[in-house]
């Protein structure tokens, strides 16, 4: 019993890495779906359910990002730094934006509500390089 607990924990590390490793390698803020497909390369018997169980478990534990979108499927980010994106509204691309973040806005913010505020986020919209 004992071993099967422990082969079943080996193969359940395994998806995560295996998981991580796609998103880590790609810079196109994927959906579940997509990874899903990736992690089939590697794992043919993986589950989708078993991509999103584990897609949560990261978010989660602050080693990626999810990012929510207005339009149904969440996107992941294999960056967990705070950072900034430009969505594209003609090819629904994510980029990041290589910008600092703007630290000053949360002190200003802070002193002038009395709020404690811990992060903020930043999404730009408009027209990508590849579809002007
Ligand atoms: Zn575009
Ligand atoms: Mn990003």
């Amino acid at each position: 019993m004992e071993n099967t607990k422990k082969i079943a924990e080996v193969r359940r590390s395994r998806q995560r890495e295996v998981l991580f490793k796609v998103l880590k390698g790609t810079k196109s803020h994927p959906t579940a779906d997509w990874i899903y497909h990736e992690v089939r390369k590697t794992l043919p018997r993986i589950s989708l359910g078993t991509v999103y169980r584990n897609l949560r478990l990261l978010a989660e534990r602050g080693e990626i990002l999810e990012l929510h979108y207005g339009d149904g499927q969440s996107r992941f980010d294999g960056t967990p730094e705070n950072h900034y994106h430009f969505n594209c509204q003609t090819c629904g691309k994510v980029y990041d934006v290589e910008e600092p973040l703007k630290k000053d806005m949360e002190r200003d913010l802070s002193k002038k509500l009395g709020f404690i505020v811990n992060h903020h986020r930043v999404e730009f919209y408009g027209i990508c390089m590849d579809c002007q």
